[in-house]
């Protein structure tokens, strides 16, 4: 690890220690905000953490057909709500732009009225992924896009959302049944001086159930205000939530820290690698729909891609650079294999219930 994130490691796990001995053990959630998103030392303030010189790589870095593919989505989604202009075209957490990017390059073709219609508003909580975006997408809209710290924030009106491994990075809360009652997860300081997790209090906002001793519970309190923040938006509503994790609703620990493209210990360098867990799509949309939004999915990501024509789309790519077709095949392929990222990662449309199922999911 380089000598400046040693450094700034080293500091976070002091004042991380510091807390727990002052205000006594702290819940995953709050361990996971103070890893990622402190001003000074958290992961978010580090340069290039995605891609291949980064700690992990996305779906668009992978293959451009994705973010092609997804274009597609936003041009059927726009007619669907008849043509809105403008539209806001929001992302959750852009990551490099390149995402973005290629929706844009995509609708310009395939759909230059909308391409016009669109406002782009991007949703970014690091300051050097905000530098990334700006530099990559300079020259792709004739308006540049407008950056805010929360969906809240973003102006009314009609809207198309993309979200790609954005819940999957909002900090979760883990319960643990045990002896017949749920317990918070913690993290806490042991006897060496060396983060630990640790049961905590019961919680009382455990669901009773079917749990066994032992299991995980995981809940994402952040997933609420997100879902508020869209339930209350004017305007046709169509999103989309595309991330790792079960279709249906599952017990176990899945939190994850990642760091040059290996799973590291969560608690073992604080800040320096980044902190996730799988998405409970099961719960997110029951949450979406006790709100009024209506649900499509979730499907498989390879479900989605194939049914937008992801084969299609990969062949005219791989004969218009025949000197590089077997990269691109295989790139392509991984966004759909059962090994890669076909059937862990699912797609689900939150959408306002006055527009028809959208597609691909009818
Ligand atoms: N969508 C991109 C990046 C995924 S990584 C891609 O597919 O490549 C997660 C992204 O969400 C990063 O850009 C991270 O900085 C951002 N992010 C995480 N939590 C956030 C929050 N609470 N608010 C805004 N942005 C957040």
């Amino acid at each position: 690890m380089p000598a400046a994130d040693t450094a700034h490691s080293s500091e976070l796990q002091r004042r991380l220690i510091e807390a727990i001995r002052r205000d006594g053990p702290m819940p995953i959630d709050l361990f996971m905000q103070m890893c990622l998103a402190d001003p000074v030392d958290g992961y978010w303030q580090r340069p290039v953490t995605i891609g291949a010189r980064g700690d992990f790589i996305t779906a668009p870095e992978i293959s451009q057909v994705f973010g092609e593919l997804i274009g597609l989505w936003c041009a059927v989604a726009w007619s669907a709500m008849g043509q809105p202009r403008p539209v806001r075209l929001i992302e959750l957490g852009p990551g490099k732009g390149t995402l973005m990017a290629d929706i844009l390059r995509t609708i310009a073709r395939a759909m230059p009225a909308l391409h016009e219609a669109t406002e782009v508003h991007l949703v970014e909580a690091s300051r050097p992924m905000r530098e990334a975006q700006a530099e990559r997408l300079a020259a792709t809209t004739a308006q540049p896009p407008s950056w805010h710290a929360s969906l809240g924030d973003v102006p009314d009106g009609p809207a198309i959302v993309i979200a790609n491994e954005f819940l999957d990075a909002l900090p979760i809360r883990q319960l643990v049944f045990d002896a017949g009652a749920w317990r918070e997860r913690v993290v806490t300081c042991n006897a060496g001086g060396e983060l630990a997790f640790a049961l905590g209090a019961h919680a009382g906002d455990g669901p009773p159930g079917t749990a066994r001793q032992g299991d995980i519970l995981e809940l994402r309190p952040l997933e609420d205000s997100l879902l508020d923040q869209l339930a209350m938006r004017m305007g046709p509503l169509a999103s989309l939530f595309i991330d790792y994790g079960p279709a249906d609703a599952a017990y176990g620990d899945t939190l994850q820290a990642m760091r040059n493209h290996a799973y590291v210990d969560p608690l073992a360098t604080p800040g320096a690698n980044d902190l996730t867990a799988h998405v409970q799509f099961a719960g997110f949309a029951e949450k979406a729909r006790s709100r009024g939004l209506a649900v499509d999915g979730p499907i498989t990501q390879a479900e989605f891609l194939g049914a937008l024509g992801h084969a299609t789309r990969t062949s005219r790519l791989m004969a218009a650079n025949p000197a590089e077709a077997g990269a691109i095949e295989a790139a392509a392929q991984r966004l759909v294999a059962p090994t890669g990222m076909g059937t862990l990662f699912k797609v689900l449309c939150v959408r306002s219930p006055t527009l028809p199922v959208q597609a691909p999911f009818a």
